[in-house]
């Protein structure tokens, strides 16, 4: 899976996407992030990517050339690039849609700063325009990381081990149970019992209540999505009677 980066401030993209699980991906081949920077596209003596608003307002936008140059210089090669800008009025990020950018084999992802990016690359350039949150960055580079990120763990063989990417939150719209791992007993707080029994069925079972008690709480939005059975009602009964019991006697841990 190639990645093209189109940005200002190239340096931002080194250490996040160097460490870690994403990095050894690159070192691996399973993926690759080229960043290119827009101002090595602009033209004139002064290189100058950015200008005044048509209309009047605050602040500077960037302009469409030297984006556009870059565009097409990255769609004359193989293979043929899905093309995203990254903007707060995109559609939002979510999961489902990071499964399915992780099956195309290019993605090419526009970082604005400023104001933003001049509407035509969005109308004319971009196929997709993408949001991480209802909250507005400074500039596309984080946004941009975060969705590399999302996307690229997905990618088989970069994550190790495939069976904790289909357990985990959102692989169904429910949240994923609460981990634990040594020591046993912390600060005198102890693991839950159940996770100790080595009863793989008994753990399995609790840790769905939990699951879906967690959603329920935190969640509803998801929670309504979420297909119950029965023993997923039995199971999310118990889980409330514990949390009850648990609140009862002094000790709150929700
Ligand atoms: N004035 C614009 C915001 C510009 S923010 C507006 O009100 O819509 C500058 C740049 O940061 C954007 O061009 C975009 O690339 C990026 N950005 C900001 N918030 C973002 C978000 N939530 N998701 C993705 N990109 C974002």
């Amino acid at each position: 899976m190639i990645f093209d980066v189109l940005t200002l401030f190239p340096g931002m993209f080194e250490a996040p996407l160097g460490e870690s699980i994403v990095g050894k991906a690159s070192q691996r081949g399973l993926i690759k992030v080229r960043v290119h920077n827009i101002r090595d596209y602009a033209t004139g003596k002064h290189l100058v990517t950015d200008d005044r608003p048509f209309g009047g307002g605050e602040g500077m936008v960037m302009k469409p050339d030297p984006i556009m140059r870059a565009l097409d210089k990255l769609q004359t090669e193989q293979p043929r690039p899905w093309v995203i800008l990254l903007s707060p009025q995109g559609r939002l990020f979510k999961q489902e849609l990071a499964w399915k950018l992780s099956r195309l084999p290019r993605l090419v992802l526009i970082c604005g700063r400023y104001e933003g990016v001049d509407e035509r690359v969005a109308q004319y350039a971009a196929d997709d325009e993408i949001s991480i949150g209802d909250y507005v960055l400074t500039g596309g580079e984080l946004a941009a990381m975060v969705l590399i990120d999302a996307v690229a763990r997905l990618i088989p063989e970069v994550v190790g081990n495939a069976a904790s990417i289909e357990t985990e939150t959102f692989a169904e719209p429910v949240l994923e149970y609460p981990q634990y791992t040594r020591p046993q007993e912390f600060r005198s707080h102890r693991v839950p019992e159940v996770l100790l029994s080595g009863n793989h069925r008994a753990i399995e079972d609790w840790r769905r209540g939990q699951a879906l008690l967690r959603t329920k709480l935190r969640r509803p939005d998801l929670f309504a999505l979420t297909r119950l059975s029965c023993k997923d009602l039995e199971l999310l009964r118990e889980a409330e009677q514990q949390l009850k019991q648990a609140k009862g006697s002094g000790f709150d841990d929700t």
